[in-house]
């Protein structure tokens, strides 16, 4: 009898919340962190405490984890959750570290049958049922003022498109809440993602790298036209940290995001 109530109980040890100046430090630089109300913050801070108790973040080719980097990691994957709640990044554990950008190799097989093997940096990838691996070079950069672009964040994309797995492949249509309406969805986001393919082919017309002034004026990475699935990630990280140029451009699909997300950071900015 014992030895079932301890397996029962046993396990539902609560976590240790993360330390206040530790929580402070870490959070303080981040664009989505402005206008949070004193009590969404506390929230903020103890869903990510709980995210850190049951995820494993490891370090991958020698990289050590610290406790600032466990934090930082945990509040910009929790931002996304802050009110659906931990449970929708159920179903897998672990989050891969590496010291900077990673380089899978990939067999790939071409139209005329050839295998190809691919190997491309990546800052950041998000597996089905699996993990989420992450170049902290790259986590890093959303904290820092002088080298971030606004509206990018790694984190925010990769646990973007771990929402929109939940539901299968990822495709840029998450499970939505009742009440909304899928066709609502479907279109807000059908004539955003159309719109934003023709600005980027228009400015590839002009330039081809993509820091260019030719790419000034889109309102998200252009990282965003490759597809349905990369167009909700990228619109993810914007919604959170330049939600006004998202509510500027592609004011339906950030009514639906809103929905999605059951929170309005533009609102937020403005209170
Ligand atoms: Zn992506």
């Amino acid at each position: 009898m014992l030895g079932w109530l301890k397996r029962v109980f046993g396990e539902k040890k609560p976590f240790q919340p993360i330390r206040e100046d530790l929580w402070g430090a870490a959070t303080a630089p981040y664009l989505f962190m402005r206008g949070l109300s004193p009590a969404e913050r506390e929230k903020l801070r103890l869903i990510a405490s709980d995210f850190l108790h049951r995820k494993r973040i490891v370090g991958a080719a020698d990289h050590e984890v610290t406790d600032l980097m466990r934090v930082q990691i945990a509040a910009q994957a929790c931002i996304l959750v802050l009110e659906l709640g931990l449970d929708y990044l159920d179903g897998w554990s672990d989050i891969i570290l590496y010291p900077g950008q990673f380089v899978p190799e990939r067999e790939v097989t071409d139209e005329a049958g050839v295998v190809h093997t691919v190997r491309d940096p990546l800052a950041g990838e998000a597996w089905l049922g699996g993990p989420v691996v992450l170049s902290y070079e790259d986590v890093a950069r959303s904290s820092n003022e002088d080298e971030r672009i606004e509206g990018f964040n790694v984190v925010i994309h990769e646990f973007a498109h771990k929402l929109d797995m939940l539901n299968g492949e990822p495709n840029g249509y998450p499970p939505l809440h009742k009440g909304m309406n899928s066709e609502t969805w479907k279109r807000a986001f059908m004539e955003a993602y159309l719109d934003f393919c023709k600005r980027v082919d228009d400015a590839d017309a002009h330039s081809h790298h993509r820091g260019d002034a030719a790419y000034a004026d889109l309102p998200i990475d252009p990282y965003g036209s490759e597809n349905p699935a990369e167009f909700f990630a990228v619109i993810s990280e914007a919604f959170f940290e330049t939600p006004d140029l998202v509510k500027e451009d592609y004011p339906a699909a950030y009514e639906q995001l809103k929905l999605f997300y059951k929170q309005d950071p533009l609102a937020r900015l403005a209170g």
